[in-house]
């Protein structure tokens, strides 16, 4: 199958602008990071081509591969993915952001591993939303703790919350559980900890996603086609 990349990606685009306008949102309030994984660096070439910067990987010794092979153009690599405690250091020297940290010890490790010569690393906190017991992920009544000392550390900058919530059968019910992510970061807010971004939503439930509130959409699939 031959990928029309800038069609996909005017596509997707129009889709955030789109539910931003519905949903009474600031236009361009929702950035879009193209969710590369499984994915040839080929792909993320021709999508910068179109004009895409942000990508996000869910894979170190992948997302590394790829960005060996692309060190010529200019892009700001997030990553999403699961974190082993023993991945730390080239997550912490070769990304703009991290958006899946859901312990301490990642986090303090992702600190003082960060070189001095960058700035200070953007990261999420990801929150189990639906307390799912085998999912990944803070429970949501931890996350002001960790957060306070998450916002202690040097070289982090924590930026916001992150989820995945389960599947849900409709748009009601994929709104409900991305209410609770913005819910708690109003709770967190008036205890005193302000944070600009909700990195929430994906192929399939961008739009109910941008409806509460959304500042980042995680899109795989509607980008690229299907994953290998
Ligand atoms: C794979 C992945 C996505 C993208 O999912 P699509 O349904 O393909 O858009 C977003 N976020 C995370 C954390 C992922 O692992």
């Amino acid at each position: 199958m031959i990928i029309d990349f800038a069609d996909r990606l005017r596509a997707v685009r129009d889709r955030l602008r789109a539910a931003e306008r519905r949903f009474q949102r600031p236009s361009d309030a929702v950035r879009l990071l193209a969710v590369s994984k499984t994915q040839p660096a080929a792909a993320v070439a021709a999508m910068a081509a179109a004009g895409q910067t942000c990508f996000g990987e869910n894979y170190v010794r992948e997302a590394l591969d790829k960005m060996a092979e692309l060190t010529a153009l200019a892009l700001e690599w997030h990553f999403i993915g699961p974190i082993q405690a023993n991945k730390t250091r080239p997550i912490a020297e070769r990304f703009a952001w991290v958006h899946s940290v859901d312990r301490l010890k990642i986090a303090e490790r992702l600190s003082a591993q960060r070189p001095e010569s960058l700035p200070p690393l953007n990261v999420c906190l990801q929150v189990n939303i639906d307390r799912e017991p085998t999912k990944h992920g803070l429970d949501p009544m931890e996350v002001g703790e960790i957060g306070i000392a998450v916002v202690a550390l040097p070289r982090l900058r924590l930026r916001g919350l992150m989820a995945i919530p389960a599947p849900a059968a409709d748009f009601a019910a994929q709104r409900q559980a991305f209410a609770r992510l913005r819910i708690l970061q109003e709770q967190l807010a008036a205890a005193g900890l302000a944070l600009d971004t909700l990195s929430m939503g994906m192929s399939d439930d961008l739009e109910a996603a941008i409806a509460e509130g959304a500042t980042l959409v995680r899109v795989g699939t509607a980008l690229f086609g299907p994953r290998r």
